[in-house]
């Protein structure tokens, strides 16, 4: 059972880490192609570091809200299913034990043993025993809005720092290269870890992360140059 307990942590620990290396990520490729396309319009210093720290803010936020969106309504969503299975379970208790054993019997259970395990758990832990077996709800999850919308901002800005460092750091051509060549190393690095944390070989995700990263940083440095030359 502790054994048990401590493997669904160590889930949890590893899905809370591939999404802050997933937010880093999009923090990356999108500050990294908004600083390489207004440096290849060849725009001034000054407007390209504000460029990207506006850009390293409404990322952050973005994700932030967006989190905070779609935990809400999954957490309101768990609470409804939460509150209907208890409701059931309370009024119409013989047709949730069938509904249970017929669960069971589709898993591969004999009539007679899905009607043991269903009476068992019932009388162990009716409502979690609905709510897992029928409804695919885990025990342990606890959705926290804020602290998602929090964890995601984070992430985005550890992301999108570097580029804003190195906007300051660096101007002109020198700037785009810089800025592009540090994206890629990062973004192949973050890969190679979200890889290992999954456990999945590194090879295919690094290749398809940094892919993205330079398409998107292509795309913008394209925009920016055709910008530049037709205001110039
Ligand atoms: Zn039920």
């Amino acid at each position: 059972m502790s054994r048990m307990h401590d493997e669904s942590h160590r889930i949890d620990r590893v899905s809370w880490l591939r999404a802050a290396v997933l937010g880093a990520n999009d923090g990356i490729v999108s500050t990294a192609s908004l600083v390489v396309g207004v440096a290849a319009a060849a725009t001034s210093q000054q407007t390209i570091l504000l460029t990207a720290f506006a850009g390293l803010v409404a990322g952050a936020m973005s994700m932030a809200a967006g989190e905070y969106v779609s935990v809400s309504s999954q957490a309101d969503s768990e609470k409804a299913e939460r509150a209907k299975e208890a409701w059931e379970l309370e009024h119409q208790p013989k047709a949730e034990r069938i509904e249970l054993i017929s669960i069971y019997k589709n898993r591969g259970l004999t009539a007679d043993l899905a009607e043991q395990v269903a009476d068992q758990m019932t009388a162990h832990d009716a409502l979690g025993t609905h709510l897992r077996d029928e409804l695919g709800l885990s025990k342990h999850y606890s959705a926290r809005p804020l602290q998602a919308a929090f964890a995601s901002a984070l992430a985005f800005a550890a992301g999108a720092i570097l580029p804003v460092i190195l906007a300051a750091l660096f101007s002109g051509q020198m700037l785009i290269w810089v800025v592009s060549g540090a994206a890629l190393v990062l973004l192949a690095a973050l890969g190679a870890t979200g890889a290992i944390l999954g456990g999945a070989p590194i090879g295919r995700p690094v290749i398809r992360v940094t892919f993205w990263g330079a398409a998107a940083m292509a795309a913008t440095a394209a925009i920016g140059s055709i910008f530049g030359a037709a205001v110039a």
